[in-house]
């Protein structure tokens, strides 16, 4: 569908010259046609066959008509490059959110600064008797979480989503640099679209949560050591133990959420352990809960200590979703703590080198330097200190060497 894709202002570079067989109406006026059977052409006294130069062509393509192209064309892998960067368009000049919209976004951000649940929704079975205003005031409160936590989830999504559509439009033009200059503009305006998505998001991520997710990975492991709650796990102890650190660790390591938010994770591996027993499982889940308020303690302490606090420049590039089709879920190579702290920290981003320059607590950048791999590269900047701006340094980043070495 040439006509679709190549717009009177698309750059064509060296396939202008290429020939492509038209149809047209007997007079020469008219759109030019891929196929003789088109529709528009049913009215035209007579129809003519022509071969011109694509780059004549081109303004006047009929948009309903494929072409019968050779499988070899360079015309079609330029299609497929052009097609990356005007899908662009699809997110720029979108509605101003309403007031509602707004609204909803500012009482998600209130929500989630407390935690990812309401307050003392633990607690709630502790007390003894409730007024049933109570419980549809609790109902609401419940839906209130719900809604933020999709925001949150709406918004990361989408920034990411943003994120790999400009990604791969500067493949696109790495690709056809000829296309740049077509590029730009759209580019640019896209960047701001990013911009203000990342914010959006961000303002919904407690950074907080993120250094005390980043704490829990240097925690040493924890040892057992036979705790009477433990008693009705008999034999099963120190395997419940070991597996309740590791669920917790994990998901507390890679979350955005609140520490105690991940107590469901220990809260599950204890229950699997009972199975249907019950002789001592209350006992054991209060152990649990002892436990992991330990854990978060620790961790706290870890995130809070001196040598965790120092701000560090670090580079990241970070990698686009992988395509997939239609129906296939995109699968983000990005965990969700490092997608927050990406987007949380930025302090500078060069958008034709898709990479992104943040200030962070040392210990944040420790943890995000183990995440370096070939598909996201980490380095720190100007380790030494520089007078340089985050932007020039950023510029001057060279992170094809460090996949290389
Ligand atoms: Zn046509």
């Amino acid at each position: 569908m040439l006509g679709s894709i190549f717009k009177p202002e698309v750059p064509l570079g060296p396939t202008r010259d290429i020939l492509i067989t038209c149809h047209a109406s007997a007079t020469g006026k008219g759109k030019l046609h891929g196929s003789p059977e088109c529709r528009t052409l049913r009215s035209a006294a007579s129809v003519n066959q022509i071969d011109i130069p694509f780059g004549e062509a081109v303004e006047r393509l009929c948009a309903n008509c494929r072409w019968p192209l050779p499988t070899d064309s360079p015309i079609l892998p330029l299609g497929a490059a052009v097609n990356e960067v005007d899908s662009l368009t699809i997110w720029l000049d979108r509605e101003p959110e309403d007031e509602e919209d707004v609204e909803a976004e500012r009482d998600a951000a209130m929500a989630l600064a407390t935690g990812d649940y309401p307050p003392h929704a633990d607690d709630a079975s502790d007390e003894e008797e409730e007024e049933e205003d109570d419980e549809a005031g609790r109902d609401e409160e419940w839906e209130r979480y719900d809604r933020a936590r999709d925001l949150r989830s709406g918004r990361h999504e989408h920034w990411r989503r943003l994120h790999s559509y400009l990604a791969r439009s500067n493949e696109a033009v790495a690709e056809y640099p000829f296309l740049a200059p077509w590029a730009d503009g759209l580019q640019s305006r896209l960047t701001g679209v990013l911009d203000a998505e990342r914010r959006a998001f961000v303002a919904l991520v407690q950074p907080a949560h993120l250094l005390e997710a980043a704490a829990v990975r240097v925690l040493p492991a924890p040892r057992f050591s036979g705790d009477p709650g433990f008693a009705g796990l008999g034999a099963e102890a120190e395997k419940t133990f070991r597996r309740a650190w590791y669920e917790w660790s994990r998901r507390a390591a890679w979350s955005w959420r609140r520490l105690e938010d991940q107590h469901f994770s220990v809260y599950t591996v204890v229950s699997d352990a009972f199975g249907r027993r019950r002789k001592g499982k209350p006992e054991a889940h209060s152990a649990f809960r002892q436990l992991t308020a330990d854990w978060i303690r620790q961790a706290r302490e870890q995130a809070g200590s001196p040598a965790s606090t120092p701000w560090q420049l670090v580079a990241v590039k970070a990698p686009a979703l992988p395509r997939t089709h239609h129906s296939e879920p995109e699968r983000d190579p990005l965990t969700i703590w490092e997608a927050s702290v990406i987007a949380t920290y930025q302090v500078a981003f060069n958008r034709k080198a898709g990479t992104t320059a943040l200030l962070v607590p040392h210990l944040i950048a420790e943890q995000l330097l183990t995440c370096a791999s070939d598909d996201m590269p980490v380095q720190l900047l100007a380790p030494q200190g520089s007078a340089l701006p985050a932007e020039v340094l950023l510029e001057q980043w060279d992170h094809e060497s460090l996949t290389r070495s």
